[in-house]
């Protein structure tokens, strides 16, 4: 386990757990999994399964499997489990021995099937789909039985053969768990074991055409494992019974027990499967790991990092009782706290102005050092370089220098500013063009200021950030910002993809000191005055630097609205 300190909050789980380990229920031992359908990419909410379910093995000495439950052979694809692999890897855990497939426990569950017919507690029911909604009643009216509730163990042994032999058109027939149909559980009224599938497996290949339900499948995958703490989200509350039912009924090799929590849901945003896909379907987005997405590898692409989310995850209680809506900002603080504690400083120039320094020679270059991190002297130094050309922010220069000190603390006409870790220099002059454009700053420097106090009389308005115009890289930037302009896409009227913030993207030009340029793909940078950047995991190179906004300075949608 890599996290092996780990300590997650104290929750109904953790208190679960710890009370079992003192009651010696399972042997003492812990093993947790966290078991995606392999039908899409992993996103936020699955982040908050997988530090639950890694988090509680690693802090009571115990591990978590990675399984794939593929018990549903239509949607799902190799690259979608190895992405998966890789996202969890990423988040830095470790998962028990090989990933597992509930498909490898295909036979087992096949013999389970015919032990619970042969038990007289399953039959092959062939009620339509729409008949047996009729005879299932709803939740104030009981059901009524199947007439072919009552077959023969023989009769239901050949025709369930008959079924996995493909001799049955899908939807002809399922076969059901025979329990209660005037349970008030809707669950245990014959629930579904095994339906009729004529389609390819990635795992299984054509080995089947019959494929168990997920209520007959997940409780026996844990059996099967070991699993003794099996977390899932609420909706799965009215299932326990009927996991229950199979592990009773079953010659099972251990007995896992199933826990509920509340469901994450981010503001903004939207975590589902289904939606996310159609978002890379109908090429609204540029695919699963667009930066824009709330998907775990668009989130690492858009620069956030395993400490953020797993700090994120920490902060959102975990319940037993109700789904938890967390305000996106929530999320954001966690990536611009985490980003300001280990991101290296730079500068960054991204609607540059010229300004010529009368002073300096032609031709020269000065260097100078500032801190990687203005707190950490431990990440060391880098140079800057300073030339008679170079670039400051459009925005931070004034022609009116009657503007306010307090209100303007930037370059004004006939005054100074400090160019962060470099010299406090005087705009003396401006260069217009035929329009009237500003294209220009003249300025003179005044010697001696490079990490020393302005001299008498020289007030400074504050702190500007610049880069050198020759020895700069220029630079993508790609400036991401919230993909819903709503804050519950979901529940807004009409189509969710009507939602879509226009603003989410804005590629620019962006002038950077060279050393951040020349960064490996996706290395952090605060850049000074601007936010958070990362240099792209694909796109970036030294020859086509490619920086992507993950978050700015400040919250500004707060202030928005
Ligand atoms: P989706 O609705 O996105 O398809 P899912 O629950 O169907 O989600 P699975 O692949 O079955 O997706 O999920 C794997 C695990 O992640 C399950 O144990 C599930 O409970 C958990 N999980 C999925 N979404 C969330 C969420 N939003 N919050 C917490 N846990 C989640
Ligand atoms: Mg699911």
């Amino acid at each position: 386990m890599t996290v092996s300190d780990t300590k997650l909050p104290p929750s109904f789980i953790t208190q679960v757990v710890q009370d079992d380990i003192a009651a010696d229920v399972h042997g003492g031992k812990v093993l947790t999994r966290f078991p995606p359908e392999p039908n899409g990419y992993l996103h936020i909410g699955h982040a908050r399964s997988i530090w639950l379910n890694f988090g509680i093995a690693e802090m009571f000495g115990g591990e978590c499997n990675l399984r794939f439950d593929d018990t549903n052979p239509e949607k799902e694809e190799q690259e979608y489990v190895d992405a998966i692999k890789e996202d969890v890897s990423w988040l830095g855990y470790q998962w028990a021995g090989d990933v597992r497939y509930a498909s490898d426990y295909f036979d087992r569950f096949h013999e389970w099937a015919l032990y619970l017919i042969k038990a007289g507690k399953a039959y092959v029911c062939h009620l339509t789909a729409e008949q047996a909604s009729e005879y299932r009643g709803w939740a104030t009216k009981p059901g009524k039985e199947s007439p072919y509730r009552q077959r023969s163990v023989e009769e239901n042994l050949e025709l369930f053969e008959k079924m996995r032999l493909g001799e049955f058109a899908e939807g002809e027939c399922v076969l059901r768990a025979k329990i209660d149909m005037t349970s008030p559980n809707m669950n245990m009224r014959d629930p579904i074991l095994y339906r009729i599938r004529k389609a390819s497996h990635h795992q299984t290949g054509d080995k089947w055409c019959i494929y168990p339900s997920y209520d007959f499948a997940h409780g026996q995958e844990d059996a099967i494992e070991g699993v003794t703490h099996s977390i899932c989200t609420l909706e799965f509350r009215d299932h326990r019974p009927l996991y229950d039912w199979f592990i009773e009924n079953l010659p099972v090799p251990s007995r896992p027990r199933q826990y509920e929590m509340g469901r994450l849901n981010l503001s903004y945003t939207v975590t589902s499967k289904r939606k996310l896909k159609r978002l890379v379907d109908e090429n609204i987005v540029a695919g699963w790991n667009d930066p824009r997405m709330p998907t775990i590898s668009g989130m690492r692409r858009r620069g956030f990092t395993p400490s953020s989310l797993r700090k994120f995850c920490e902060m959102v209680p975990v319940s037993d009782k109700n789904n938890s809506d967390v305000d996106l900002a929530i999320l954001e603080r966690a990536i611009r706290d985490d980003l300001n504690e280990s991101a290296a400083r730079a500068m960054c120039v991204m609607e540059p102005l010229k300004v010529t320094i009368l002073n300096f020679p032609e031709g020269e270059v000065e260097t100078m050092t500032a801190p990687c991190h203005p707190n950490k002297p431990e990440m060391g130094e880098r140079k800057l370089s300073f030339t008679r050309e170079i670039y400051i922010e459009r925005d931070d220069f004034n022609e009116d220098s009657s503007l306010s000190r307090k209100k303007f603390k930037r370059l004004v006409l006939g005054e100074w500013v400090r160019l962060r870790s470099a010299y406090i220099i005087k705009a003396e002059e401006v260069v217009k063009n035929e329009q009237g454009e500003i294209v220009e700053i003249k300025a003179t420097l005044v010697p001696d200021t490079v990490g020393a106090d302005a001299p008498e009389g020289v007030r400074p308005r504050g702190v500007i950030h610049w880069v050198s115009a020759s020895q700069c890289a220029e630079i993508e930037v790609r400036k991401y910002d919230r993909l819903f302009r709503t804050e519950s896409p979901d529940r807004a009227e009409g189509e969710f993809s009507d939602q879509i913030n226009p603003e989410s993207l804005k590629i620019m030009k962006g002038y950077l000191e060279l050393d951040a340029a020349n960064a490996e793909p996706e290395t952090h940078f605060q850049f000074e005055r601007e936010g958070y950047f990362v240099a792209d995991q694909y796109d970036h190179s030294a020859e086509t630097p490619v920086f992507n906004m993950t978050i700015g300075l400040k919250d500004t949608w707060s202030s928005k609205e």
